[in-house]
C-alpha cells in the first residue's frame, strides 16, 4: 500500500488534535507514516498515540539543534525522507509555518502544493474551499509528489491500530536551513480555554459588543460550553481583545462544528475565515445583517440579553 507522510505537531509531549486529524485523512490515500521532528524523546512521548491512530511507521529525526531554528530543518528533513520513502503524499496541518514547510519541501522535491484542502480523496486529489468559501475546487498535483496542507477540523478523527514501527532519520543540517536562528522565546500566557485555529466549538464577539469589557459576556458563554473565544476585526482594532483572536481573511481561519457570532455582521472578510463552520449560530438585533444568510440558526435580538440567557440556559444543561 502506498505511504503517505504526516508530519506530526505535538506540543508538552502531547500529539495535537490536527495530526489526529492528518493520520484518518491519509488512510484515504494509503498507509499513513508519522515524521516526526524535534528534540530527542520527542518521538516516544508520542509514538503510542501515533500507533493508536494508524501509523504505520514513526519516523524519528530527533536533533538537539533543530528547536534551535526556524521551518527550513523540517522543510529539509521531510525532502529527506521523502527521497528515502517515495511517499504517494505529504500531509501537514495548514498552520502558517506548516504552510511555509510546505512550500519549501514542494521547492526542494519538485512536486506540488495544495493548502487548504477540508477533504483529501483516495487519488490524493482534495477540495479546497476558496473565495471565503464561496466556491469550492477539486485540485490534483499533476506532478511529483503532493505537498497538502489540511485545515483543522475538517476530518473526524478516528482511531485505528497502526504498527509504529521507528525508523530513525539522520539530521544534518545544511548551512542554508541554519540561516535563521530563534534568538528568544516567550511562552505566551494561556488561559484554559482551547486554541482559536483547532477548537471544535467557537464563540466569537464583534463591533455590537460595545467595549472590551462586555467581553465577558462572550467568555462566560464559551465557557459554558468549553469554547474558545474569537473575534472580528472591528472588535480586535478597537482593541478590545487581542489581535491573535481575530477570525477572517487577515484573521484565523476556523472550521469549528460551531460557530457561534455575537453582534457581528458578516462582513466578506469575516466570512472568508469561518464560513467552513458545521453549524453557525449568530445573534444580532438588525435582521437584515448579512451574517443571517450564512447561519444555520439565527436569533434577531439584543445580544445583552439573548446572550447571558443562552449561557444561564447552557450551564444548567450541563450541570443536569
Ligand atoms: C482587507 C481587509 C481585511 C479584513 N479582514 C478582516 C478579518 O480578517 N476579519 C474580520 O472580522 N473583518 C475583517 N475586515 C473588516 C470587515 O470588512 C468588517 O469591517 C468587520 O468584519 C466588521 O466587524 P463586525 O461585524 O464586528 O462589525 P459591524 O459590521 O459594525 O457589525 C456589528 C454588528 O453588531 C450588531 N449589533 C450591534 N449591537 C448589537 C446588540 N446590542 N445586539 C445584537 N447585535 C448587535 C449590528 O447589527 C451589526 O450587524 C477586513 C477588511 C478589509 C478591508
Amino acid at each position: 500500500m502506498a505511504e503517505v507522510l504526516v508530519l506530526v505537531d505535538a506540543v508538552d509531549g502531547s500529539v495535537k488534535k490536527s495530526t489526529l486529524e492528518l493520520l484518518t485523512a491519509a488512510r484515504a490515500i494509503g498507509e499513513p507514516s508519522a515524521v516526526v521532528i524535534g528534540a530527542p524523546g520527542a518521538a516516544a512521548a508520542v509514538k503510542g498515540t501515533l500507533a493508536e491512530y494508524g501509523a504505520a511507521k514513526v519516523y524519528v529525526a530527533e536533533s538537539d539543534e533543530i528547536g534551535g531554528y526556524l521551518v527550513a530543518p523540517k522543510a529539509e528533513v521531510l525532502a529527506s525522507i521523502v527521497q528515502q520513502a517515495s511517499p504517494a503524499a505529504v500531509l501537514v496541518s495548514s498552520t502558517s509555518e506548516n504552510k511555509e514547510v510546505a512550500a519549501r519541501l514542494a521547492f526542494k522535491i519538485g512536486g506540488g502544493v495544495l493548502t487548504d484542502a477540508v477533504t483529501v480523496n483516495e487519488d490524493a486529489s482534495v477540495v479546497q474551499s476558496i473565495f471565503g468559501g464561496a466556491v469550492t475546487v477539486q485540485s490534483k498535483v499533476s506532478q511529483g509528489v503532493p505537498v497538502i496542507t489540511v485545515r483543522a477540523n475538517s476530518v473526524a478523527p478516528s482511531p485505528a491500530p497502526g504498527a509504529a514501527e521507528a525508523v530513525s532519520v539522520a539530521v544534518e543540517l545544511s548551512d542554508t536551513a541554519k540561516a535563521a536562528k530563534v534568538v528568544d522565546r516567550v511562552v505566551e500566557a494561556k488561559g484554559t480555554r482551547p486554541s482559536l485555529a483547532d477548537a471544535s466549538v467557537i464563540v466569537s464577539g464583534g463591533r455590537g459588543m460595545g467595549g472590551a469589557e462586555n467581553f465577558k459576556i462572550i467568555e462566560a458563554l464559551a465557557d459554558s460550553i468549553g469554547a474558545a473565544v474569537g473575534a472580528s476585526r472591528a472588535a480586535t482594532d478597537a482593541g478590545w481583545v487581542p489581535h491573535q483572536m481575530q477570525v477572517g481573511q487577515t484573521g484565523v481561519t476556523v472550521s469549528p462544528q460551531l460557530y457561534i457570532a455575537v453582534g457581528i455582521s458578516g462582513a466578506i472578510q469575516h466570512r472568508a475565515g469561518m464560513q467552513t463552520s458545521k453549524t453557525i449560530v449568530a445573534i444580532n438585533k438588525d435582521p437584515e445583517a448579512p451574517i443571517f444568510e450564512l447561519a444555520d440558526f439565527g436569533v434577531v435580538g439584543d445580544l445583552f440579553t439573548v446572550a447571558p440567557q443562552l449561557t444561564e440556559e447552557l450551564t444548567k444543561r450541563r450541570a443536569q
